[in-house]
């Protein structure tokens, strides 16, 4: 755990208390604090009680009377549609609002790290999609690499529950949107920007405020290193601020599909081969095209980012080619399940958007395709025409409605997924690929997006 520093004899107030939130109470604790709980849930009296929390309605009036901060949870609107009550509350009465991501950069560093040979360093990895596989992916070839690592924040553990830095170790932290516009402090070492294309928009109002969370990580803290994606016009934007001239190599600018020979260093793919730049010269190539746990241009585009915050820090780039071999990639982001009469089952529930859906998509070959859900904003045009696909199995309560917006392609509606498996199964040839990539929210019928792909896991299990 990492106790927070600077709270000591302070009242602080916690709003949610999930994962993240049951985390912040304890570390809040630990460095001194005295702690009051809201969580909306019927429970939360006993979760208070659990995490040995005062429980205190903070939507009520006065209810911030004697509190110095309130610290909240990503999933709770602090700002669009609308304020949380309870945010609204504490902005009301001027108490700072912030959350774990700002307490953690606050108290990361210790006076214990004067006696450390290596500094410790945090990469902050955020972004539209391959948050989740370029953070897994760096810190698996820091683990390789022998650094001591850890991984945190939306993608492992919270990240108040890590333990205490040890010398010379990296922590590799994932971050939403959510949490980069709200922390009040955000200084990683190392920042990662993927790429962007629109989601949340409920969340910032639009895509222009989406884009402005994503971005303070870069302006807010100045890391040393910024490794940025470049094939959109806003990581372009991002990574031109940051930037003093054409020899600055602070910016490390990532490509999937464009040749980025002129920057000062850079690390794009293209045709399943890696490259490295620096002051227009080639330091480095990687064969992509055989890691089985990094399919397709998308993940070609998150190795390109783990290099280059990899090369940041100074590791190789065999050491780095050889953890690429290696990594599994994670379950329900283009996994391969199951292999069966020539034909591959893969899994991508987390495809919940029409941007990593259409990546997916264009990794794969002749594809019986599993999608719809809950649709997100901004319609499913963006898939079309979808060359790649051979046929489309519909699932989802609006499973009708889904499969209009398919237009040019044939089309079946299955409803649920054990019929869009089955039909999917009979209907396929040797060398096709069943593909589960929705393109759409699951909670129309499951729990969650890995909820859905375990279903999808067993369905195929049983054929
Ligand atoms: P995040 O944590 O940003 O949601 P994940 O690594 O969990 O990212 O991947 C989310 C979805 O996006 C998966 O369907 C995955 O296959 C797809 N994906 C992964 N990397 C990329 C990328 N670089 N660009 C677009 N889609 C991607």
């Amino acid at each position: 755990m990492i106790p927070v520093q600077g709270v000591t004899g302070k009242i602080i107030a916690v709003l949610g208390l999930g994962r993240s939130g049951l985390a912040t109470v304890a570390a809040l604790q630990a460095g001194g604090a005295q702690v009051v709980v809201w969580d909306d849930s019927p429970t939360a009296d006993v979760k208070a009680n659990d995490a040995g929390a005062d429980l205190r309605d903070l939507t009520k009036q006065g209810a911030f009377d004697g509190i110095d901060a309130l610290i909240t949870s990503p999933g709770i609107p602090h700002l669009y549609p609308e304020p949380h009550p309870a945010i609204a509350n504490a902005m009301a009465v001027g108490v700072p609002v912030d959350n774990d991501i700002g307490l953690f950069f606050r108290s990361f560093a210790t006076a214990e790290w004067d006696n450390f040979d290596t500094m410790p360093k945090v990469i902050a990895v955020t972004g539209s999609n391959g948050k989740s596989t370029t953070s897994a992916l760096i810190h698996h070839i820091l683990e390789e690499a022998g650094r001591p690592t850890q991984l945190a924040g939306n993608i492992g553990r919270g990240v108040l529950d890590i333990d205490e830095a040890h010398d010379g170790e990296v922590v590799v932290l994932e971050l939403s949107s959510y949490q980069t516009e709200l922390a009040r402090a955000l200084t990683p070492d190392v920042a990662v920007f993927t790429n962007i294309s629109p989601d949340h928009l409920d969340r910032h109002a639009g895509f222009g405020g989406y884009v402005a969370a994503k971005r303070r990580l870069f302006s807010e803290g100045g890391p040393d290193r910024a490794v940025i994606g470049v094939d959109e016009p806003e990581g372009r934007y991002i990574a031109n601020q940051l930037t003093e001239g054409p020899t600055d190599d602070r910016v490390l600018r990532i490509s999937s599909g464009q040749k980025l020979d002129r920057a000062a260093w850079s690390v794009f793919a293209r045709k399943g081969f890696l490259s490295e730049y620096r002051k227009g010269r080639q330091v480095a190539s990687v064969d992509l095209r055989d890691m089985p746990g990094l399919p397709g241009a998308h993940n070609h585009q998150n190795a390109c980012a783990a290099f280059a915050a990899c090369r940041a820090l100074g590791i190789g780039p065999r050491v780095i080619e050889a953890a690429f071999h290696s990594f599994k990639g994670l379950p329900h982001r283009s996994q391969l399940i199951a292999e069966k009469d020539g034909v591959k089952y893969v899994n991508d529930s987390k495809a919940t958007n029409v941007d990593s859906a259409a990546k997916a998509l264009a990794a794969f070959k002749n594809i019986r395709w599993i999608c719809g859900g809950l649709e997100k904003e901004g319609g499913l045009a963006a898939l079309l025409p979808a060359p790649n696909v051979t046929k489309a199995y519909v699932i989802g309560r609006e499973a009708a409605g889904f499969a209009m917006q398919l237009k040019g392609l044939e089309v079946e509606v299955c409803g649920d997924m054990a019929t869009a498996v089955a039909k999917a199964a009979a209907d396929a040839q040797p060398g096709d690929t069943v593909l589960l990539a929705p393109a759409a929210a699951s909670f129309d019928q499951y729990d969650s997006f890995e909820k859905r792909g375990e279903d999808f896991i067993a369905r195929v299990q049983a054929l």
